[in-house]
């Protein structure tokens, strides 16, 4: 029986799709009329893997796919922004681990994607071989089993699900051992740029580490195909909640249309929005930064207006490392001392009386 390398589900199909990755501008399709010499200065800086599906969802040159995925000559050009923006190596006890807030840490476990989105905020990392490795796994999880204050460890890279099943399976089951770590959460971008990688035998082995949550990326509704469905399916049907960690982007999401699209098609894969990020200020991402006014116009279009599920939390996280804060829209236009005068999502305005409730 011959097995279709996109809808496949063995262990060997997502590795097979992976190996036929596009690692150099010059074997781009040719129809990209990318400037081959030029680009390979930006690969030289920051690493660029294309795996064919995600290639796939290209429909042309310059769409909201193809700048998430295609190095930019911006990226090099474009000076603004800060290598670690988050201070996240300020930050870290030992390598790959970031531990800024007192009950949870960041550890990143593999320093491969599936794809390298050009926008991201560890770009001066991911990519990088040495940026993980078995040593400073070894060290990561010591850190861990010896501060008994963390209590929900966030699995982070590159990604995560990238690394082998039997790895995983490692990691997750020292962490489990820990009696101390009440939640493991993983962040992976897989369920959208390599939905092959969610095998049975993937989530067979994920829901033994309950109580696990998933924390995944999808940046526009072209992304929400049969495939990244599939690979939600599997993943909640294995008792994991999906959540989903947005970017806003200049060119690829940053209208009100599409973000509204893409968050309800998220429900409809059982996926509930989580974060909507502003961009890091992440230096070589400069072209893909929006004004602050954008996501919170974008918030108000989407409080009210369509479910309440539909609506994620907008921050930022500070540069320097102060952490994530959450961004509202005003809807509290006066604070008097018996009331307030408070505007609902159609910016009819109200009075609500502090007595009354008493
Ligand atoms: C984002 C982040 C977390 C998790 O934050 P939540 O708001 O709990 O999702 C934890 N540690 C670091 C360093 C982070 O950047
Ligand atoms: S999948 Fe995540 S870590 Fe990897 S390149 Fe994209 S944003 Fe960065």
């Amino acid at each position: 029986m011959s097995k279709n390398i996109i809808t496949g589900n063995t262990e060997a199909s997502w590795k097979q799709i992976l190996s036929q990755s596009i690692t150099r501008p010059d074997s781009l399709p040719a129809s990209f009329e990318i400037d081959g010499a030029g680009l390979s200065e930006v690969t030289a800086r920051y690493p660029m893997l294309v795996n064919p599906y995600y290639l796939g969802l290209i429909r042309q040159k310059g769409d909201a796919i193809y700048r998430q995925c295609i190095p930019d000559m911006r990226e090099i050009t474009n000076q603004a922004g800060l290598e670690d923006p988050l201070n996240e190596e300020g930050l870290s006890p030992v390598p790959g681990l970031t531990h800024r807030y007192p009950d949870r840490v960041l550890f990143l476990i593999s320093s491969r994607c599936a794809m390298y989105c050009r926008f991201c905020n560890r770009k001066r990392k991911v990519g990088r071989a040495s940026m993980v490795t078995r040593e400073t796994i070894r060290e990561g999880l010591s850190y861990i089993q010896s501060n008994k204050e963390i209590r929900d460890v966030l699995l982070s890279g590159g990604d995560p699900l990238l690394l082998g099943n039997k790895e995983l399976f490692g990691i997750l089951n020292e962490l489990r051992n820990m009696t101390h770590v009440e939640i493991i959460r993983i962040g992976t971008r897989v369920p959208c740029t390599l939905p092959q990688r969610v095998t049975p035998r993937l989530t067979n082995i994920l829901k033994k580490f309950h109580p696990l949550y998933i924390n995944t990326h999808f940046n526009h509704p072209r992304e929400i195909t049969p495939e990244a469905g599939l690979a939600c399916r599997r993943l909640v049907d294995a008792g994991i909640p999906l959540g989903c960690q947005t970017v806003l982007l200049k060119g690829v999401n940053d209208d009100m249309a599409t973000m509204k699209n893409l968050m309800r098609k998220l429900l409809t894969i059982r996926v509930r929005p989580y974060y909507l990020f502003q961009a890091d200020l992440a230096k070589g991402t400069s072209h893909f930064w929006t004004p602050l006014s954008q996501g919170l116009k974008i918030i108000s279009g989407l409080q009210g207006h369509t479910s309440g599920l539909c609506v994620p939390h907008f921050a930022i996280d500070l540069p320097g490392g102060g952490g994530k804060v959450p961004l509202l829209p005003e809807y509290v236009m006066e604070t008097k001392e018996d009331g307030l005068l408070i505007k609902n999502y159609l910016g009819e305005e109200y009075r609500y009386s502090i007595q009354e409730t008493e």
